[in-house]
């Protein structure tokens, strides 16, 4: 698993996360990062200890929104492009081509401006504008195609994006199929997790999109010790955690299909989630904690608490929180939308004067 040339060619950053925190000095001597690339990465563990007050183990959150572009995904967008690089797949002035909405848009986005490939992501037309507009501020093109049309009509969402890929020059990273996803997560966010629990880690818990997440950290965590466990947590409707596949609102995390990049055999306890649990549960991170989380991690909060709670006091549990709450102001941030959905009873209304004094 050590294997420093790989993690290198793999991850593209040269820095051996075991080695203890990066630390970047220039020629001369000022504590500078060469480019923004170089600061992905080396997130920060940071204690729960008003959430998890109630439950013995510690419980520990790796703040994966602290990448220079706010989610986890920026690992795997320097990973897929550097191993194209490396297999001759993926040439100077070349077009990444990838059907995303969202995160992995901005991390392949922030790749090709500092290495000037061309990005083109195709969305369906119910991606929010924000999410939009938030990929074309990083000079990507996004070309949006009708949700309403059949798989193999020339307009879908596939047929563009395999048209697109077909293109001369153009890659399709493919998240879902390329193993650099999982495995920069064998090199890089496991590893990482490794060094700073020193090794007193005994569950690792986090949703499960592509599954490059849950399958790199807990093969590289089983390989240190094979005890630990690997906790999926999944929204209600998901195919992962249960036979009951239908649409939810939490983002980035459960499918209908089974991807390449996600080992189910990893995973030693699932705990399905409520898009409510998930929710009240971000929120709660926000305004206890502090930390503005995304709805994906609430989902993951609801887990690890859940499973801290059958667990001994001196267990170490790490939750991994993928983005920011700032994608979600308008959603589950905002009162009405809230009581639109039917999450509680009713909107408190505050934001005007009067509710205030
Ligand atoms: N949460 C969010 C918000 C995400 O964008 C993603 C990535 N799809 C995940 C969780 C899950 O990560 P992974 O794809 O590695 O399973």
């Amino acid at each position: 698993v050590s294997d420093r040339s790989l993690y290198s060619r793999t991850v593209g950053i040269d820095h051996d996360p075991l080695a203890g925190p990066r630390r970047h000095v220039d020629e001369r001597g000022r504590e500078v990062a060469p480019d923004l690339l170089a600061l992905m990465g080396d997130t920060p563990l940071v204690r729960l200890d008003r959430l998890s007050k109630d439950v013995g183990p510690t419980l520990l959150a790796k703040l994966e929104m602290l990448n220079p572009g706010g989610s986890v995904k920026d690992r795997i967008g320097i990973a897929m492009i550097e191993a194209a690089e490396a297999a001759g797949v993926l040439h100077p002035g070349g077009t990444i081509v990838e059907p995303t909405s969202g995160n992995t848009g901005v991390g392949l986005a922030i790749a090709s401006a500092r290495k000037g490939y061309r990005c083109v992501f195709v969305v369906p037309d119910k991606v929010s504008t924000d999410k939009i507009s938030l990929m074309r501020a990083y000079g990507a093109e996004v070309v949006v195609c009708p949700t309403s049309v059949e798989p193999d009509d020339p307009r879908s969402y596939y047929s563009v994006s395999d048209r697109l890929a077909a293109q001369p020059n153009a890659f399709k990273p493919n998240q879902y199929f390329n193993q650099a996803n999982p495995q920069t997560h064998v090199f890089s966010t496991g590893p990482e997790l490794w060094r700073q629990t020193n090794g007193l880690i005994d569950a690792f818990v986090c949703g499960v999109g592509t599954g490059g997440t849950a399958t790199g950290v807990g093969r590289y965590l089983k390989d240190r010790n094979a005890s630990v466990q690997i906790v999926g947590a999944d929204p209600e409707g998901s195919l992962y955690s249960g036979d009951e596949v239908h649409t939810y609102l939490v983002e980035g995390i459960g499918e209908d299909f089974w991807p390449q990049t996600f080992d189910p055999a990893i995973v030693d306890h699932w705990y399905r989630v409520s898009d409510r649990d998930s929710f009240l549960t971000a929120r709660r991170c926000a305004r206890e904690e502090g930390i503005l989380v995304g709805g994906s991690c609430g989902t993951a909060l609801w887990a690890g608490l859940e499973y801290a709670r059958d667990q001994p006091e001196d267990a170490t549990i790490v939750v991994l929180l993928p983005d920011s709450g700032r994608g979600y102001l308008s959603k589950f941030y905002d009162e009405r939308w809230l009581a639109e959905h039917g999450f509680v009873e009713h909107a408190s209304g505050a934001g005007t004067v009067g509710d205030v004094l």
